[in-house]
């Protein structure tokens, strides 16, 4: 299939350009001013902006199954009254209607690419092919999942499914507190053993932080490196509370940070450094984390928050970029994820781009496109979303795999069971 999208403002590393996009099967063939060229489908972009999809750098999609039913508590309660005793509650039926919920209104919202941390992987993936995002997909989520000794196994099986443009493993460790020394040595060692990245939450709360230098002597970013897990690639959730030292760690290791502000900020975790994070040359993404704790995909949000909150806090208007901020949430995160063709739009990358209405009120005056982005758009401005050169979303219809009244009416019923809501 070859699409000639023509009349459009393009994003195209790091500037706008007026022209022409040509996508011919999955890959972008050709990025410049306009031209004529024979197509199985022209489409007049009639001035608006073509861009680069977002990538979502960390978000378990299935928890949309729990939006707002644990709203306004502090995140221990959040995790451990609220949010695992629901999980126990879930089937793999839920979690692949969660997931498909979750993806429906990711690319709605422009996301073309996640990281994906959740449980029973053959539903996962069987939602994420059937719906042709883009993923790297966290295994394990926990040990509990398989029986004794049977570990490796179980990471073989699933790492030997995964092997293709679309979907990259990584070995996601939880967090330090819901796993065991042990448990953490045994991902590193498989991680190394088998060449692959490895990913965490850490530091999202000073808690955290407190019961791990209690009990280790050291910071979480400290005992990473003691045991190893910074060794590998490694991409790490959250990174709120870090001293300079922390820091330091994390550049010396080129770790690649996801920040989560808006999930920071509701569940009252705290601000990440952003800004000294970025001063250390640290590839800084950003991700939405479920929808339970923030409690919407919404990487429009999440970059107005990634740019405006070290700037409040340092009183400096002028220390993060909206350029900057717009290439954490494409580029930076594409290359975290192992997806190098990806982030950008130009000749020779995987066709991952949407489409925004650039003539809606809150864009008028058209002055700075770049600036609009950040600071005055809003998801429902996307209108197409294209994942390898395939559309996934376009004008309301989705192409998902699964119709979205069925999506809606089983997440609405298992939510129900669950939840025991009344109609
Ligand atoms: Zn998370």
């Amino acid at each position: 299939m070859k699409y000639h999208f023509y009349n459009a403002n393009i994003l195209s590393a790091g500037e706008i350009i007026k022209g022409d996009v040509v996508v011919e099967d999955n890959v972008i063939t050709y990025v410049g001013s306009s031209i004529d060229t024979i197509s199985d489908r022209k489409i007049d972009v009639n001035g608006n902006l073509l861009m680069a999809g977002f990538v979502n750098a960390h978000t378990h999609s299935p928890m949309s199954i729990f939006r707002g039913i644990a709203d306004d508590i502090d995140l221990n309660s959040w995790l451990f009254d609220k949010i695992f005793p629901a999980e126990q509650k879930l089937t793999p039926e839920d979690v692949y209607w969660g997931e498909m919920l979750g993806i429906a209104e990711q690319v709605r919202a422009g996301i073309t690419t996640i990281e994906e941390c959740y449980f029973f992987y053959d539903k996962l993936l069987e939602a994420i092919n059937k719906s042709g995002i883009r993923c790297r997909i966290g295994i394990p989520n926990n040990f509990q999942e398989c029986e004794d000794g049977k570990m490796k196994e179980f990471l073989d099986s699933i790492i030997s499914q995964l092997d293709n443009e679309l979907i990259k493993p990584v070995i996601y460790a939880h967090s330090i507190y819901t796993l065991s020394d042990d448990e953490l040595n045994y991902l590193v060692d498989y991680s190394a053993k088998n060449k692959l990245p490895m990913s965490m939450h850490m530091s999202e709360t000073l808690k955290e932080v407190g019961d791990c230098t209690v009990k280790n002597e050291c910071t979480p970013p400290e005992y990473l490196e003691n045991i190893g897990f910074l060794d590998r690639k490694t991409t790490l959730y959250h990174c709120v509370h870090l001293d300079k030292d922390d820091i330091k760690i994390l550049a010396d290791y080129n770790v690649n940070v996801v920040t989560c502000p808006s999930s920071n900020l509701k569940l009252a975790s705290g601000i990440a450094p952003i800004y000294s994070m970025l001063n250390q040359g640290l590839n800084i993404c950003i991700g939405t984390d479920g929808v339970a704790s923030n409690n919407a995909f919404d990487m429009f949000k999440e970059m107005f928050l990634v740019a405006t909150l070290n700037k409040a806090l340092l009183y400096d208007a002028s220390i993060i970029s909206a350029k900057q901020v717009i290439e954490m949430a494409t580029k930076n995160g594409a290359t975290a994820l192992g997806f190098d063709r990806c982030g950008d739009i130009k000749v020779g990358n995987l066709a991952d781009l949407i489409l925004l209405d650039l003539n809606a009120v809150h864009h008028q005056p058209l002055n700075n496109i770049i600036s609009n982005i950040v600071y005055s758009a809003k998801s429902s401005d996307v209108y197409f979303t294209m994942v390898n050169g395939k559309i996934l979303y376009e004008n309301g219809k989705f192409y998902i795999g699964e119709n979205i009244e069925d999506i809606y009416s089983n997440c609405k019923k298992i939510a129900k069971r669950i939840f025991n809501l009344i109609d």
